[in-house]
C-alpha cells in the first residue's frame, strides 16, 4: 500500500508522483500566503523561498510559488539554498516568511515543504494548526489578475550566510593552522557554500559528493553506517577533520583524525564546550533527548543548560527568550543566535574548527574529554495513552530521579539518563538512554522493557 502524505505541524512529506504533487503543493502554499495575509492585515506579504538540490525540488518550487502567488504573496526564488541559508535571507531581506522545499535526511524519492515565520522561527504548534486548517478546508483567498504575486530571483543567499557565519569565529586564527578538512555534503545543498566557507578559513579540503545534483551517493543521514566511505577518506588524506552535512545542510557529524565517526551528538557539545569557555556564565539550550555530555561543559564553566521539548522551533524559541549563546539538538543541529535561530552545518564546522584552532587539541583529543557516554536508542509501538501509563509505571520506580515532563518524560539519574515520549507523526513511543556504565543501562533497559511487556500486551 502506497504511503500516505504525511502533513504534520512540522510541515508536508511525501514521495513524489506517489502522494505528492504539483496541485498539493500549490494548495499548501496558497494556505500559507492566506495565513500569511490574514496574520498582518494590509501589508502585501513576501515569501523567499528556497530547496535543497533534489531534482523534484524545482517543480515542488514552481508549486508551491504559484500557490503562493494565487493568494496576493510576492515569491523570492533563493535557488538551491540551506535550510540555515533561507532563514538567514528571509531575514535579511525582511520577508514575512520563508519556505524551505526538502525532506531533509529522507531519501531522493522524498521531498518536503516547511514553513518559516518572518523571525525565521517555524510557526509554534497553534499557528501551524491553523495553516493546516486552512489546507484540507481549502480557505485560500484568491486575488485578480492585478493583484497576483510576482515572482523574482536573489543568488545572493550564500554571501549573505558566509558573512554572518564568518563574523562570530576569527578566520584568520583557523587559516594559520591549514587544517586538513574532507567535507561530505552527499550531493545535497550544502556543498557549494561549505567548500566556500573551507576556503575562507585557508582550510586545504578534499571534497567528497560537494555537487549540489540531488544524487545522493550514500544514504542521506550522517549517521555511522552512512559514512563509512567519509572515515576511509579521512584516513587516507591524513585530515585532521572530516565534516558531513546532510541534504539541506542543517546537521554535521564529524569524524576525527583517527578516521573514527564520533558522531552528531559530539557536534553540539564541542561547540558548547568553546561558548563556554569564551563566556562561562552563559546558557545554553539543548532538546531533551539530546547528551548529558553539555550539562557537563556547562557544570564545569559555571554556566546553565535550559532543556526543552524536540523539535527546532522549541529549541530556538527557548534560546531567543532565555538570551542562550547556543542551543541546539543532539542530530549535529547547532543554532547559534547570531547567525538565525535555525540548525547550521556552517555554524557547526565553524566553530569547531575555532575550537581546534584555540585549544590546540586534535578533534579526538576534544572528543575524548567530553564524552565517554554511550547512547541506547529504541521504539515501541504504542499511542499517547499507553505511552503515558508506561511513564506513570516507571515515576513510581524511580521515585528518586529528577523528571521534566515538558515532552514525554526524561528522568535524570545520577549515572544517566532515560527520555520517554511518543511520536508527533506516528503511533510510536521513543525511548533514549545514556549512561556511561554499561551495566546500568541493560538495567534500565531491562525495567522499560518489563513495562512495555505489561501495558503492551
Ligand atoms: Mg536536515
Amino acid at each position: 500500500m502506497a504511503q500516505e502524505l504525511i502533513i504534520s505541524i512540522s510541515g508536508m512529506r511525501g514521495i513524489i508522483g506517489e502522494n505528492m504533487f504539483p496541485e498539493t503543493a500549490a494548495e499548501y502554499g496558497a494556505a500559507f500566503g492566506t495565513f500569511l495575509k490574514r496574520s498582518q492585515s494590509g501589508k502585501r506579504p513576501v515569501v523567499a523561498i528556497g530547496r535543497d538540490s533534489r531534482p523534484s525540488g524545482s517543480m515542488i518550487f514552481c508549486a508551491v510559488a504559484s500557490g503562493l502567488a494565487s493568494v496576493g504573496v510576492d515569491v523570492i526564488d533563493l535557488g538551491i539554498c540551506t535550510t540555515p541559508g533561507v532563514g538567514v535571507m528571509l531575514r535579511h531581506l525582511e520577508c514575512s516568511g520563508g519556505v524551505v522545499i526538502t525532506a531533509s535526511h529522507n531519501p531522493l524519492p522524498y521531498n518536503g515543504i516547511k514553513f518559516l515565520l518572518g523571525n525565521g522561527i517555524a510557526p509554534p504548534k497553534p499557528m501551524a494548526e491553523s495553516i493546516r486548517s486552512l489546507y484540507f478546508d481549502k480557505q485560500f483567498d484568491r486575488v485578480n489578475s492585478v493583484d497576483c504575486g510576482k515572482v523574482s530571483a536573489n543568488e545572493g543567499a550564500a554571501a549573505v550566510h558566509l558573512e554572518k557565519v564568518l563574523s562570530i569565529i576569527n578566520p584568520s586564527q583557523i587559516a594559520a593552522k591549514k587544517f586538513k578538512v574532507v567535507l561530505d555534503s552527499v550531493n545535497g545543498a550544502g556543498g557549494p557554500v561549505g567548500l566556500e566557507l573551507l576556503d575562507k578559513l585557508g582550510c586545504v579540503v578534499t571534497p567528497v559528493n560537494t555537487e549540489p545534483t540531488g544524487l545522493f551517493a550514500h544514504g542521506a543521514e550522517p549517521t555511522e553506517q552512512n559514512l563509512v566511505s567519509l572515515s576511509e577518506q579521512v584516513r587516507q588524506a591524513k585530515a585532521d577533520i572530516g565534516f558531513a552535512q546532510d541534504p539541506d545542510a542543517d546537521r554535521l557529524a564529524l569524524v576525527d583524525e583517527k578516521g573514527r565517526y564520533i558522531g552528531e551528538e559530539f557536534t553540539l557539545a564541542l561547540v558548547a564546550r568553546y561558548m563556554f569557555d569564551r563566556n562561562p556564565g552563559g546558557a545554553a539550550a539543548a532538546n531533551l533527548s539530546t547528551s548529558r555530555m553539555i550539562d557537563d561543559i556547562a557544570a564545569k564553566a559555571g554556566g546553565k543548560v535550559i532543556r526543552t521539548a524536540v523539535g527546532e522551533a522549541n529549541v530556538a524559541e527557548a534560546m531567543v527568550k532565555n538570551k542562550c549563546m547556543i542551543g541546539g539538538e543532539g542530530n549535529g543541529g547547532v543554532i547559534d543566535l547570531r547567525v538565525g535561530p535555525i540548525r547550521d552545518s556552517l555554524v557547526g564546522m565553524a566553530l569547531i574548527l575555532q575550537l581546534m584552532a584555540q585549544t590546540g587539541q586534535t578533534l579526538s583529543q576534544l572528543a575524548d574529554a567530553v564524552g565517554g557516554y554511550a547512547m541506547y536508542k529504541t521504539k515501541y509501538t504504542a499511542n499517547g495513552e499507553q505511552a503515558a501509563r508506561i511513564i506513570e509505571k516507571a515515576r513510581r520506580i524511580y521515585p528518586d530521579a529528577q523528571v521534566n515532563t515538558s515532552d514525554g518524560c526524561r528522568f535524570d539519574f545520577a549515572d544517566g539518563w532515560l527520555h520517554i515520549r511518543t511520536s508527533n507523526t506516528e503511533p510510536i513511543m521513543r525511548v533514549i538512554l545514556e549512561t556511561k556504565d554499561p551495566a546500568a543501562a541493560k538495567r534500565y533497559l531491562e525495567t522499560i522493557e518489563s513495562l512495555c511487556r505489561d501495558v503492551l500486551k
